[in-house]
């Protein structure tokens, strides 16, 4: 065997996009730090980001879904299941790392796009109606996110952080919050656009974004709800589910409005009552619980953490 042989195998394989993307991340998360700092606003911004997204109003529909799960559950399965026990190990990650980091992409996009692309902000919106510029702006930032998500789905490298939220099997409430952290970045580039683009001077009142989160995290329920008509217009959890149904990952791609996917004939509306279909992905790429070779789950999350970088 040559010296270069025994190189190539000693050495891991690494995914060089998957470092790109890091190195993006990294570098917003330095432009939105520094700019906090030299404010000495870091601590207070932090504390609102955690006031929004870990909003006692989402701690308590998350509590409030578990329990409806146990009562009418779309499938029955135990309350510490492996799928239901490896996604609160992702609360974990979510709770103590996501949500700062979503905090920092947010204002670090922003201040990147007053450095450098000051022309997209729209000063004439400064004197239309809160009534009409707030949702204006809302369902513009689920277009963006939207648009991200199916920019998930289509290029290879952001899909390598996608599919883990993609591997459970096991559905529940808490896979809300199985994502690799640096599945954000995409979103949160697009979403602050519109924000900045909208609403310059102003900021979304905290409570709209608490419940915008709500709304997407509720998506995950193991529950059948298809939110009768207004599930035509809101992404429920059966019209979700079929977007983690493994053969059917291209439609449903609304984080919280299904209006996108019917503009881009990607929309199907569930059944009331309908068959629960199995989710996850064919051939498990990603390393899951469900598997009879799983380790720990801290031991599996790290491989799970991990498995983006690998070749
Ligand atoms: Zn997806
Ligand atoms: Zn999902």
């Amino acid at each position: 065997m040559s010296v270069s042989q025994i190189q190539a195998r000693v050495r891991p394989r690494l995914c060089s996009s998957s470092f790109a993307l890091a190195g993006i991340t990294a570098l917003i998360l330095w432009v939105a730090v520094a700019d906090l700092l030299r404010q000495g606003r870091l601590a207070t911004v932090l504390s609102a980001g955690r006031g929004e997204l870990a909003a006692p109003l989402l701690v308590a529909l998350v509590v409030a879904t578990g329990i409806c799960e146990r009562i009418w559950p779309a499938e029955r399965r135990p309350l510490l299941a492996r799928g239901h026990v490896q996604d609160a190990c992702f609360l974990a990650v979510h709770a103590v790392v996501v949500i700062p980091l979503m905090t920092l992409l947010s204002v670090g996009t922003a201040t990147l796009i007053g450095d450098h692309a000051r022309w997209i902000e729209l000063r004439s919106t400064a004197n239309w109606p809160g009534w009409l510029l707030v949702p204006l702006t809302i369902v513009a930032m689920d277009a963006a996110n939207w648009l991200a998500h199916y920019a998930d789905h289509r290029l290879g490298a952001l899909w390598r952080f996608h599919a883990l939220h993609h591997s459970q099997e096991e559905l529940s409430v808490l896979t809300s919050f199985r994502a690799h952290p640096l599945m954000h970045t995409t979103g949160f580039l697009l979403a602050t656009i519109p924000v900045v683009a909208l609403m310059p001077a102003r900021p979304i009142a905290p409570v709209l974004i608490t419940i915008y989160v709500c709304i997407g995290t509720l998506q995950h329920a193991n529950l059948r709800w298809t939110f009768g008509p207004a599930g035509r217009v809101i992404v429920s959890p059966a019209y979700h589910r079929l977007h983690h149904a493994r053969e059917t990952q291209h439609v449903n791609l609304g984080v919280v409005l299904t209006i996108w996917d019917v503009l881009a004939g990607r929309a199907v509306f569930p059944a009331r009552g309908g068959a629960v279909g199995r989710t996850g992905l064919d051939g498990r790429p990603v390393p899951v619980e469900q598997a009879d070779s799983a380790g720990p789950a801290l031991l599996l999350l790290t491989e799970q953490l991990l498995e983006p970088f690998r070749g």
